[in-house]
């Protein structure tokens, strides 16, 4: 997944109107960016941007916004705007860790986080997405009756994340360990690619929805 070095895709990144070069000039300001009063839900992570771009082309009365690290994934979701113009999707490139610095207080209605980087070892547990120190961040930009939404198919990521959620202060609404298993968690489900790769080896996939 990290094709980090395809060549000119920071040029690409830098030109593409899909994309945010500068999303602290709007924080507070999101909802007079999209023209309109509609809810902004974003999604960190989301690698070429399958997910959100089916879900911005279901609702369109929501403004969605793509959060990426690294240049090269996200060039493909800028492809597949290029191709199918959705004008609810825009793009950022950015860590998440500045969340805080280009989202107001509540500003956004829902986080989804999708099969998230492990991040294995102990010592980087504080770069897991759902981490406590992550929950942190979500806390100050999602409003107070905002949703996170987290799916994996790494069990040990999962118990981590459950883990978490509770020390930080979040409760779960819903959770499978088997969501495509799951009649009423898997109502409307879209899939990303990971979530495509994964449960067609058979990977059970896991999912919470929770709330503060
Ligand atoms: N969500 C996609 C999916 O389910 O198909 C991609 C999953 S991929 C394993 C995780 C993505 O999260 C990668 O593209 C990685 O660059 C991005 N990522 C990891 N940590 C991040 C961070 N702190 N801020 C923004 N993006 C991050």
């Amino acid at each position: 997944m990290r094709l980090r070095n395809i060549t000119g895709s920071r040029e690409v990144i830098g030109e593409s109107r899909f994309v945010i070069h500068e999303p602290k000039e709007l924080r507070g300001k999101w909802q007079e960016r999209f023209g309109n009063t509609n809810p902004i839900r974003i999604e960190i992570g989301m690698g070429k941007g399958k997910f959100l771009h089916t879900l911005a082309k279901q609702n369109p009365s929501v403004n969605y916004i793509g959060i990426e690290k690294y240049s090269s994934v996200l060039l493909r979701a800028i492809q597949k705007s290029e191709e199918e113009e959705l004008p609810n999707l825009l793009f950022i490139r950015m860590d998440a860790e500045e969340l805080p610095t280009v989202f107001d207080k509540g500003e956004v209605d829902r986080i989804y986080l999708n099969f998230s980087d492990p991040w294995p070892k102990d010592r980087h547990a504080k770069r897991r997405l759902p981490s406590q120190q992550f929950l942190n961040r979500y806390d100050v930009v999602l409003r107070q009756e905002g949703r996170l939404e987290f799916k994996t198919d790494n069990r040990e990521l999962f118990d981590f994340a459950v883990e978490e959620l509770a020390k930080a202060g979040w409760k779960a609404e819903k959770i499978t360990y088997d969501l495509h298993n799951d009649a009423d968690m898997c109502e409307g489900n879209v899939m990303t690619e990971y979530e495509e790769k994964f449960s067609a080896m058979g990977n059970p996939i896991c999912k919470y929805i929770i709330y503060r």
